[in-house]
């Protein structure tokens, strides 16, 4: 269980990715859910959109434009969030791109590049800053990765995102095996095909690969972004004081068939 010097307080919950899709759904629940939300995007514009939703909801946040393969820029996010609200209890670390829709050999160097870059170096900047600072506090605090089914079995035409993804959830495990001795529970969600603007684009770059995808969840539809979301807000609570290091698929069955 996280510790905190004061129970009462509202915890805050810093997002990446937080302005679009699975991100801002995750800022919206936990905002309601009475969150103190740090929102932050590459895109600021739909940062502030997401902010702006979660305020006429009732809710209280910041919105930070961040770029996360950048370590001032995560490292400065961090820092703004403290000072927005004392501390960090919570983060979600959901910033990524897909952006291949051919084979491994038809994969351009740039494009596996930014893919490692946002996807795993992303997430291993944004976790070294939030668990310095919870280390900094007494420790206590939970962290949520985005990984995904491709990182947890193959995903043709996706080679590099699969890679990534895989590598999401060694970082997951590793450091969840290192700081739950200082109360950190650390643990990935891995979506199966949910509805959102990445997945929009991907249908629209690639349609018969959206169409497969659709037909290999035995619950018959794809995801919504709010079913990942109360995944992860159930990760955060104390419901889930003794889940560490998982990688819990939210898939409609895709892994189970
Ligand atoms: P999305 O494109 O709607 O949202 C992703 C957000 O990440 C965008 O707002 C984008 O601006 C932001 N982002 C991209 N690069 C960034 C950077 N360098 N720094 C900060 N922010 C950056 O996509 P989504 O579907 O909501 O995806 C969220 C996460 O879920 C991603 O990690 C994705 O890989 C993962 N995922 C999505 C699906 C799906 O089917 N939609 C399935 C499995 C996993």
């Amino acid at each position: 269980m996280a510790s905190r010097t004061n129970e009462t307080a509202p915890r805050v919950a810093l997002i990446t990715g937080g302005g679009s899709g699975i991100g801002r759904a995750a800022a919206l629940r936990l905002a309601a859910a009475g969150m103190r939300v740090i929102v932050a995007d590459i895109d600021g514009t739909g940062a502030e959109a997401t902010l702006q939703a979660l305020r006429e909801a009732g809710g209280t946040g910041i919105a930070r434009r961040t770029d996360v393969t950048r370590s001032d820029e995560v490292d400065a996010l961090v820092c703004a969030a403290v000072a927005a609200f004392g501390r960090l209890d919570c983060a979600f670390n959901n910033a990524g791109i897909q952006d291949e829709h051919g084979r491994l050999l038809d994969c351009a160097e740039d494009v596996f590049d930014r893919t490692m870059a946002v996807n795993v170096k992303g997430v291993w900047l944004c976790m070294r800053a939030q668990i310095r600072q919870m280390l900094a506090q007494g420790g206590g605090g939970a962290i949520v990765n985005t990984a995904s089914v491709a990182g947890l079995r193959g995903a043709p035409s996706m080679a590099a995102y699969s890679a990534s993804k895989h590598a999401v959830v060694g970082l997951t495990k590793t450091a969840a095996a290192e700081y739950a001795i200082k109360g950190i529970r650390i643990n990935a969600v891995c979506p199966g095909v949910i509805r959102t603007p990445m997945y929009d684009r991907i249908a629209a770059a690639a349609p018969r690969t959206a169409a497969i995808a659709q037909k290999m969840h035995p619950i018959g539809r794809i995801g919504e972004a709010d079913e990942v979301a109360a995944t992860v807000e159930w990760l955060f609570s104390d419901a889930a004081s003794f889940v560490v290091g998982q990688t819990i698929a939210i898939d409609g069955g895709f892994t189970a068939a």
